[in-house]
């Protein structure tokens, strides 16, 4: 199995770096500059790219990488990826650094959006977030239900290496959705200690999401009860109280909280 580090970008990005001795892959390079600085100064070799979607924070550096590194690049087939050599549609297993990887499929935030799983660590872009998941720019709430149901199925242990640096703005929000959850008010706790020092609260683990993050939780009866009550004061009703309008109702208040 391959190393796990992170590279910063932007004001809030990960970039994760993945090493195998001096072999190297790298998930979502949004610019090229921080990436090729690491490689040079540990001696690197890039020899893959792993991209979720198509946004410029995930690809606006895959150019000047391959102009200089030549290596593969995995993408969505479905969006449109600078330098793609691997378009992927989900389901493929594909070798990175000699550990098989499964590629997943989860539309939602962009329409091709891929998750890539090795055992105990899983890169999913800007789907699933550290106690948050990502806005609908593309898909449906029930496309980012059911995409946000396979990422819950992997092993509890599993590691959750998204993107980017939201957990302290996303559990505010959980808070205000499950005031009464005591794992969440440990983490809360938690997270405050860990981002008071700049250490990354990412990633984090899928039993810590499945114990903490409303949008995995769409089925609890605080949540359904939190729509509900939510929904009453937009003046609606939250009638059909299943997995996808409960997810649809939470997603909405959190773009607006
Ligand atoms: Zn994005
Ligand atoms: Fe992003």
């Amino acid at each position: 199995m391959f190393d796990v580090s992170f590279i910063p970008a932007f004001k809030d990005n990960y970039i994760w770096l993945l090493t195998r001795g001096q072999r190297a892959f790298v998930v979502d390079p949004g610019e090229a500059g921080p990436v090729i600085a690491r490689l040079e100064a540990d001696g690197l070799d890039l020899e893959g790219i792993l991209i979720t979607h198509h946004h410029a924070d995930h690809q606006g550096g895959v150019a000047d990488l391959t102009a200089r590194y030549r290596p593969q690049v995995f993408a969505p087939a479905k969006e449109s990826i600078t330098g793609c050599t691997h378009p992927l549609a989900g389901g493929e297993s594909i070798d990175v650094l000699g550990q098989m990887c499964q590629v997943i499929a989860v539309p939602g935030h962009t329409l091709g959006h891929l998750a890539y799983y090795a055992p105990g660590a899983l890169f999913c872009g800007d789907t699933l977030f550290g106690a948050g998941c990502g806005r609908l720019f593309e898909g449906t709430p029930a496309q980012m239900a059911a995409s946000l149901d396979s990422l819950a199925a992997l092993p509890a242990e599993t590691r959750v290496y998204c993107a980017h640096e939201y957990t302290e703005m996303n559990l505010r929000f959980a808070l205000a959705v499950e005031p009464e959850n005591a794992a969440l008010q440990r983490r809360v706790a938690a997270v405050a200690e860990l981002r008071a020092r700049q250490v990354p609260s990412v990633p984090s683990s899928l039993a810590e999401e499945l114990a903490t993050n409303p949008f995995l939780r769409c089925t609890e009866p605080a949540v359904i009860a939190v729509a509900q009550r939510h929904a009453v004061e937009q003046g609606k009703a939250l009638t059909d109280t299943g997995k996808v309008p409960v997810f649809a109702a939470i997603r909405a208040w959190r773009n607006v909280f």
